[in-house]
């Protein structure tokens, strides 16, 4: 930037502090939300646009902070600036704050650079006193000035006084019942008149002064309210949620009023230029009659529709502001269009109409569900108003999770007892079952279940199939029940601490509330809520505009999509979302079977060599049946198969009851068989006997594996089917540990070939790199394989010292502290493991010269992780199949972002 040639003057601190806007001129405009806030920034580009906005001005965040910062005083420069501006809105209008006869009334609304709810309320129709009112009055009626007066007392009471808002209302109320009315709007002039004055009662008893009648000293007031009010308690824990700096400051807006309660043909509304649940190309909107303000959002009388095309069923009755005011509503619409054009997104738009005419007060981007988010991105592009390039980089990957699964009805109500880790999203209901056994057998009976467990094991694979949705106590987002549901596309919630699970009782509890097992409850997978009773759930459908959508984000990647599958189905899933063949294939997960489980069992336990090959012989049409499925849903596609990798303790019984089952199974004594199990336990599984050290120590379980992929292979290409098999080796450490288990693989691939002559099947042989001294000696490594794959869950593990089962206890609080932005299982820590991957890169591809490198950790599902991963040069990411869709996405605009840094180093 120091080389733009801009003059240290032009940036230094602007030294004006007062913006004004108004009859088409504009001190401010979009690009100056920083010192503006939305709100300000805005009104001045309507104002520059020829909108009709009332004139007003912004007083910057500058301001706010030096307010703060000075203890609570307007500097007096800046009110000597604020007045001068407020001059220039009383030439516009042709009217003087405070004149008795025909008053200027303003509004003074806060606007932060991010729109904040927990900020305070906007203050209407100040500069009304009891000599003002008078005058109002003469513009219109009684009912209309004392209408107006009311509501500002009582505004100014709430935000200024600090009078809570009920004590206003219940007098309203009061009023009401004694006039036997219901609306509002039925009450007359005197009525309001009388209101006021209990109002004004109110204001002196509760604050012993009466309520300040000089409209300048309101003026004052209500700006210093709305400085104060960044710093009050509801705004404070608002910017912690959202990650907004406590530094930004609030600009404060003062807005000559325009009147929609001056009679019939006035109004106010609120509307979208699209609709923002469906992002159809549909105006949408409501207003009220004779209202002001806040009345069409606080329901105290139904609005009416702005249109006939979008009025809904309660709305039947009442005609449409297309119908009823047919000349404000074709302003309306010239405006709206003209604002989407301006701004090229869709707009949430506030407006009054005073006496038939039309006045903006306000314009920003709409909020919207991800399902309109991507239909009004791919509409806006064919409409040109915006690039193919802009439609894809606009939305973000996290929120199609969304739409890929069943989410919780928005309008329905929940009744929230306690709150874990989002760790799968989606949406689950259904009763409460302790066990997997139970949860099979429960949902084979046609019930729904969510299985709830302390945290869960392989050995509950079958239960988590069969639940709806899983909810654990402990646990991170990498637990197990984090990444098997996520795999399933299954809802969970994991390390819900407030959780006390008896599972014997066959009950938990969270702080008093007891639930038993049958109670029914509902999870939010993507909040992390759990809740009481059954909550609806709604399945959007995938539409036209997010085929084309993902179609645009895969012409523009650089990096395939793969996916982590098991089986076929889960293979079938993600070829649907558009996965590129399949990164990881454990071939564990098909141990687990329950009618598999006792051969495994008996390969493990084998007393000498020929016992454990019967047991293989065993597994081995299993396996190769497996893979032959799998192959064939990935026709075509590149298949990674990662041997076998657990601690085999993992699939071994567990508890004498289950011991001795298994023993009479395989027929052998029950004690010799617990000796053998706590034989194979480890003090420290994860660094113990597993991975390519099974396959050192007991390389026929290697062998057998090989031969199941190979056969298959063999099989699937003689039908004629494209395959190309990918063998890998996990948990490598050492090169000649490498170089002797690629023998023993291409030896057996060999022992294959040779007993079918003609197959020309060539697997491909490489090795996860998920151990630090794996990526230290890369470029040895590579010597002896054909590709890399990174596994990051593991690598993040040992190289940070953080075991992933037992982060949740302790994870959290470094992520609250700020020590830690993200948690490293969900982003990659790129100063830290991403120097690993680095190395690991350059270091295998030194070596060999164009290596194919991917990731096969939960990272290839995390939009950061895959854009550093993009950076790094890898040719493929590989995620779980209902994270294809958000890895694409990301996937395109990381190769956006790499194209404009490109731009930017050659510019310069
Ligand atoms: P919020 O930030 O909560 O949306 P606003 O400052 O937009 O609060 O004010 C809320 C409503 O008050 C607006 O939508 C509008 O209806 C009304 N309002 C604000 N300023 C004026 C004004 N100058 N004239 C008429 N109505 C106004
Ligand atoms: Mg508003
Ligand atoms: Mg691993």
């Amino acid at each position: 930037m120091s080389a733009s040639g801009r003059s240290p003057a032009r940036r230094a601190r602007p030294r004006r502090r007062v913006y004004f806007f108004g009859a088409g001129r504009a001190d401010g405009r979009a690009e100056m939300k920083e010192l503006l806030g939305g709100k300000g920034a805005n009104l001045a580009e309507m104002t520059r646009l020829g909108v009709p906005v009332p004139p007003g001005f912004t007083v910057s965040t500058e301001v706010c902070s030096a307010y703060l910062r000075q203890g609570g005083r307007i500097p007096a420069d800046v009110e000597r600036e604020a007045l001068a501006a407020l001059a220039k809105v009383e030439r516009v209008m042709g009217r003087r704050f405070g004149d008795a006869e025909d008053p200027l009334l303003v509004s003074v609304r806060s606007g932060a650079r991010a729109s904040m709810p927990g900020m305070m309320d906007t203050i209407l129709n100040l500069g009304l006193n009891d000599a003002t009112v008078k005058g109002l009055a003469a513009r219109a009626d009684e009912r209309f000035a004392w209408d107006s007066y009311r509501r500002f007392v009582a505004m100014y009471g709430d935000v200024v006084l600090e009078i809570p808002h009920e004590r206003f209302e219940s007098r309203i109320e009061a009023r009401k019942a004694a006039r036997g009315v219901r609306l509002d709007v039925e009450l007359d002039g005197a009525d309001w008149e009388r209101i006021v004055h209990e109002f004004f009662e109110i204001v002196e008893e509760h604050t012993g002064r009466v309520f300040p009648q000089d409209p300048e000293e309101q003026l004052w007031g209500a700006v210093a309210a709305v400085f104060r009010s960044w710093d009050n308690d509801r705004a404070r824990r608002y910017r912690k949620i959202h990650g907004i700096p406590d530094s930004w400051g609030t600009a404060v807006n003062v807005q000559a009023m325009v009147f929609g309660n001056m009679g019939d043909d006035c109004a106010t509304g609120v509307a979208f230029t699209r609709d923002p649940s469906t992002g159809d190309r549909q105006f949408y909107g409501e207003y009220l009659k004779n209202a002001q303000g806040e009345d069409v959002v606080a329901g105290i009388r139904t609005p009416q529709a702005i249109n006939r095309a979008s009025r809904r069923e309660t709305q039947a009755s009442l005609p449409s502001l297309e119908e009823e005011m047919p000349r404000a509503y074709r302003e309306l619409v010239r405006i709206y269009e003209k604002l989407e054009r301006h701004y090229r997104e869709m707009q949430d738009i506030e407006f009054t109409i005073e006496n038939g005419k039309l006045w903006m007060l306000q314009t920003r981007t709409g909020k919207r569900t991800t399902r309109a988010a991507v239909k009004i991105a791919v509409d806006m592009a064919k409409e040109r108003l915006i690039s193919r390039e802009d439609a894809v980089a606009r939305i973000d990957p996290h929120a199609l999770d969304q739409l890929l699964h069943p989410t919780l009805d928005p309008n329905a109500k929940r009744d929230v007892i306690a709150k874990g880790l989002p760790a799968s999203p989606g949406a689950a209901s259904g009763r409460i079952v302790f066990s997997a056994d139970e949860a099979e057998a429960r949902a084979k009976g046609g019930e729904k279940v969510v299985l709830v467990r302390t945290e869960t094991s392989p050995d509950d694979i079958h239960g988590m199939h069969a639940a709806q949705g899983i909810l654990t106590a402990r646990g991170g987002m990498t637990s197990h029940a984090a990444v098997v549901a996520r795999g399933m596309g299954k809802c969970c919630i994991a390390g819900c601490g407030e959780l006390r699970i008896d599972h014997a009782a066959g009950e938990m509890q969270v702080r008093d509330l007891v639930l038993r097992a049958g109670d029914v409850i509902t999870l939010d997978g993507s909040t992390g809520e759990v809740m009481r009773g059954e909550v609806p759930t709604v399945t959007p459908e995938l539409g036209g505009a997010f085929d084309e959508l993902m179609r645009w984000a895969d012409r523009l990647r650089g990096i395939k999509v793969r996916t982590n599958a098991d089986t076929p189905e889960d293979a079938r899933v993600a070829r649907a979302f558009g996965a590129e063949g399949i990164g990881l294939c454990r071939t564990e997960h098909m141990f687990f079977e329950p009618n598999r489980i006792l051969a495994v069992r008996e390969m493990i336990l084998a007393a000498d060599g020929a016992a454990r090959e019967r047991a293989l012989a065993k597994l081995l049409p299993m396996q190769r049946g497996d893979f032959e499925a799998i192959f064939r849903a990935m026709a075509g596609l590149p298949v990674t198969i990662r041997l076998l990798d657990p601690p085999l303790h993992e699939f071994l019984p567990h508890g004498d009851e289950e011991i001795a089952e298994v023993a009479a199974a395989l027929g052998r004594d029950a004690a010799a068989l617990r000796a053998k199990v706590e034989a194979l336990k480890e003090y420290n599984p994860m660094l113990g006997h597993r991975g390519s050290r099974l396959g050192i120590t007991y390389p026929e379980i290697y062998r057998m594996q090989v031969r199941a992929i190979m056969e298959a292979a063999c099989e699937v290409a003689a039908a004629g089917v494209r395959i190309h098999p990918e063998i890998m080796l996990p948990l490598i450490t050492h090169e000649r540990e490498l170089e002797r288990l690629r023998a023993l693989v291409e030896q057996e691939i060999a022992a294959v070939q040779a007993e079918r002559p003609g197959a020309k099947v060539k697997p491909s042989i490489g090795t996860m790199i998920e151990v630090p001294r794996a990526a230290l000696t890369a470029d040895r490594l590579a010597r002896h394989a054909d590709f890399f794959s990174f596994g990051t869950n593991d690598l993040t593990q040992m190289a940070y010292a953080l075991s992933r089962d037992d982060a949740g206890k302790f994870l959290p609080d470094y992520v609250e502290t700020g020590i830690l932005s993200d948690d490293p299982f969900v982003s990659i820590d790129e100063d830290g493991i991403g120097r690993l991957m680095q190395m690991g890169v350059r270091g295998g591809r030194a070596t060999r010269p164009g290596l194919k490198v991917g990731i096969c950790g939960e990272h290839g599902g995390d939009p950061k992780s895959i854009r550093f991963c993009a950076r790094l040069g890898f040719d493929y990411v590989s995620c779980s199949p209902f994270r294809v869709p958000v890895a694409r996405l990301a996937a395109a605009q990381a190769a956006l972002e790499l194209a404009r840094e490109k731009r930017r180093k050659r510019a310069r």
